[in-house]
Formats: structure tokens, C-alpha cells, sequence
């Protein structure tokens, strides 16, 4: 039996007429041989207005009714996709994520898969249907509730769905013909990509990219899954969209890939903390335990025994980031002079294995950015990837004068 994976976001499964368009190449799929599982997202918008409902229903939510409600957009659409294929004489079920079951564990809003037992689809297979029509972003917990993998998550649902029945590839369609350079929406310049290596596409995922979630990238790459991002707006053809590969399967790339922005960043810093063995566990400990996601953390030289400690984390969190400070200075376990949140920054971050083997990219890009007056408030690197601190009303002009300056308009 080969099984194709084929995932609709939210855009293309918008409207009854999309949904219509989508089950026709689900269609072709079947005609050309394989079983196909369907993952669907939400009609787009939908989950936002869910957790909107959230929101204002209860501020500090009970985790696992938020999944209860937001998990649900993609219930609708789900059957609504089984029914149109029906109507196209094309045997089709509809399965909620805990009918499969697709299990997780009890991390409610961002859980992890543990296990997908393909029996339950392979069966209907074997009886005569043609496509499981699986409804994305959600999963069921050990004690049997409703969870969901995050936002973004049916990526990993599809990746996930994939790897477990082996697959003969996994099919992304989005509103884009595939992975580019950068934002289309935010740079016009922006190249499509034939071809993007794991590594470089987990970095940009990681880093805002939002075109797949990071965990569907990390899932493909240990799986081996052929992952293909790819438009359901265009003609159907076998090389088009942008095939997420190994390394050794892309002959020759730029030393930058791409360029990433996370829009919805902040930054945090504690003025006079004392420097002290044990201090950076003391604040970042109470961060972790009130669930807050630090990303970038600066030192300062410390002087007469006190620094200033700097960190990121998402603009949403900052409150909870700052009654942890508090607490944790009430309790006596920290003292600090001042804690000054900046929400008004964004983080760019050029990505590429070239930069493995070549210097100079952090230069070239602080240079790029001096001239275009744009202040780097604070900088992190890793091996292929350089990431900086910027206010956020710069961070459209910082994405294109790094995409020119490192010409990713041309192909290597
Ligand atoms: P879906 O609803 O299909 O899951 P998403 O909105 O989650 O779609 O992801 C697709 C969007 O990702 C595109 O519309 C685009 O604006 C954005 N995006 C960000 N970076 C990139 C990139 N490097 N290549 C392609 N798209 C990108
Ligand atoms: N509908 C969910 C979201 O908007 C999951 C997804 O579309 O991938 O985040
Ligand atoms: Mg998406």
C-alpha cells in the first residue's frame, strides 16, 4: 500500500469552495494509486477567534478547557472535507485526533506526541476507503482529555501521521508555492527555494518562520519523512513547491539560506543584580517555573560585585516574567534595582550551514544593518545562525537590507 500524507492549512481550506479544490487533488492522489491521509488545519482565522473566546471568558484559563475549545476548528473542517470526497465518490472517513488515537502527553496548549497506532486507519484501508480525512492540532492525553500541539501544530500532526504509516512523502500546502528566502508578504525580493536542508529549515522554523512548525521539522528530520511545502492555489505538478531534504541532497546553496524575524519579542533587564555563583539559576529558575520562554541572555561586566542581566522572551509574557522577578526578590532569593521591560523589539536572524565554514557574516550583517541606522540591542550566534535585537518598527528594513546585502535574490 503506499500512503501519500497531504496537509491543507488554514487558507486552503478557507471556505466551502477551497475545501471543494483541496479534496479534488486529493482526488488525482487517489487516481494515481496511493491511499492518502489528510490532515487538515482551521478555516483560517478560526482558531484565533477560539482563543479570543478564551481570553475573555477567563484570563488565566484551565489549560485543558482551552484545548477543549480550540482544538475545535478543525473538527468542522475535517468532516466537511470526508463529506465533499463522499460526494465525489471517493470513500472517505473523517477521525478526530482521539478517535486514531493520536496520542500525546498532558502538556495541555503545547503537547508532545508519543504514539500513533496506525492500526485503526490501516484497517479501513484494507477495507476499501481510500482517504482518512485527520483532523490537525490535536491529540489526546494519557488521562484521556483533549490536548493540543500548539499553534502551528498541524504541521506535526501531518509530519507525525507520515513517519508512523511510512509514507511515500508529506505534502504541506499552504498559501505560498514553498519555502523562500524570507517572507514573501514581507520582502519582494524574496526567492522560492527548490531545495532547503533540514538543519537550515529547523533554524528558520525556530526563529519566526512560521511557513512550518519547528516540530515538524525536527519530526521529518529524525524520521526521515520526504517533506514537500508546496501552494494549493497552483497547478498540480511533480517538482513544484520546495522539498525539505538532507544536506548532502542539495548541490550547491548560499553561505546565508534565509533571513527569519519573530515579531512579538521583548526585552528584559534586571539593573544591580548581584554577581554571585548561583545567581543566573536564581532568576532563571523562577522564569522557567512560571513558564516563561527565555530565549537570548546577556551578562554584563560586572562592577564592585553587581551586573545587569539581560534576557528575551515573547512579548506576551512579559507580566508573568515580571511578577516571577518580583516574587523571587520578596522571597529574598534575588535583589535587583530595577527591572526595565522594553516590549516594542523584534529578533532577526540570518540562517545557513554555509556559515559553519565561512567568517565574516556577523560583520557583513552589523555593517548592513549600521547602514541603515538600525541599533542592535543584543546578539546571540550559534553555529548557523546569527540572531539580533532590534526595535521592532525597524524589523521589515532590517529583513530587507539583510536579504540584499547577503544577494539572496541569486541562486548560488
Ligand atoms: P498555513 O495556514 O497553511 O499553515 P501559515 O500561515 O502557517 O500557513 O504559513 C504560511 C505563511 O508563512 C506564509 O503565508 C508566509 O507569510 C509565512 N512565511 C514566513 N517565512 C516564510 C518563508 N521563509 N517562506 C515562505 N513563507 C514564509
Ligand atoms: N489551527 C491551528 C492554528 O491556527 C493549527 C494549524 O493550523 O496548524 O494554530
Ligand atoms: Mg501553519
Amino acid at each position: 500500500m503506499s500512503i501519500l500524507v497531504m496537509k491543507f492549512g488554514g487558507t486552503s481550506v478557507a471556505t466551502l469552495d477551497r475545501i471543494a479544490r483541496a479534496a479534488k487533488r486529493v482526488a488525482v492522489e487517489v487516481a494515481n494509486g496511493h491511499n492518502v491521509i489528510v490532515i487538515v488545519s482551521a478555516m483560517s482565522g478560526k482558531t484565533n477567534e477560539l482563543v479570543g473566546w478564551v481570553n475573555e471568558t477567563s484570563p488565566l484559563y484551565d489549560a485543558r478547557e482551552y484545548d477543549a475549545v480550540v482544538s475545535s476548528g478543525e473538527n468542522v473542517t475535517a468532516g466537511l472535507m470526508a463529506l465533499r470526497l463522499q460526494e465525489m465518490d471517493v470513500p472517505a472517513r473523517s477521525w478526530q485526533g482521539w478517535q486514531v488515537p493520536l496520542k500525546t502527553n498532558s502538556a495541555h496548549s503545547s503537547a508532545r506526541i508519543e504514539e500513533i497506532p496506525p492500526e485503526n486507519i490501516l484497517a479501513k484501508f484494507d477495507e476499501g476507503m481510500k482517504v482518512a480525512v485527520v483532523a490537525g492540532f490535536q491529540g489526546i492525553s494519557p488521562e484521556g482529555r483533549i490536548t493540543t500541539l500548539g499553534r502551528g501544530g498541524s504541521d506535526t500532526t501531518a509530519v507525525a501521521f507520515a513517519a508512523a504509516f511510512e509514507a511515500v512523502r508529506c505534502d504541506i500546502y499552504t498559501d505560498v508555492d514553498g519555502v523562500y528566502t524570507t517572507d514573501p508578504r514581507i520582502c519582494d525580493k524574496a526567492r522560492k527555494l527548490d531545495r532547503i536542508a533540514f538543519e537550515e529549515m529547523l533554524e528558520l522554523a525556530s526563529l519566526g518562520a512560521k511557513v512550518l512548525q519547528t516540530r515538524s521539522v525536527e519530526l521529518a528530520m529524525r524520521y526521515k519523512v520526504k517533506l514537500r511545502v508546496l501552494s494549493s492555489f497552483e497547478e498540480m505538478s511533480d517538482d513544484a513547491g520546495t522539498l525539505v531534504c538532507d544536506e548532502e541532497d542539495i548541490m550547491e546553496s548560499n553561505v546565508v539560506a534565509g533571513v527569519a524575524y519573530s515579531r512579538d519579542e521583548a526585552k528584559m533587564t534586571l539593573i544591580s543584580v548581584a554577581d554571585r555563583p548561583g545567581i543566573a539559576a536564581a532568576i532563571f529558575g523562577p522564569l522557567a517555573e512560571a513558564g516563561v520562554n527565555v530565549d537570548m541572555i546577556v551578562q554584563n561586566i560586572s562592577e564592585d560585585g553587581r551586573t545587569d542581566m539581560t534576557f528575551s522572551c515573547p512579548v506576551d509574557q512579559v507580566a508573568r516574567a515580571e511578577e516571577a522577578m518580583r516574587k523571587a526578590q520578596d522571597a529574598g532569593e534575588i535583589s535587583y534595582h530595577e527591572l526595565i521591560s522594553d516590549k516594542d523589539v523584534a529578533k532577526v536572524s540570518v540562517v545557513g550551514i554555509g556559515m559553519r565554514s565561512h567568517a565574516g557574516v556577523a560583520a557583513k550583517m552589523f555593517d548592513a544593518l549600521s547602514s541603515e541606522g538600525v541599533n542592535i540591542k543584543v546578539i546571540t550566534t550559534s553555529e548557523i545562525k546569527i540572531s539580533v535585537l532590534i526595535d521592532r518598527k525597524y524589523m521589515e528594513l532590517a529583513v530587507q537590507a539583510l536579504h540584499d546585502c547577503f544577494e539572496l535574490e541569486k541562486a548560488a
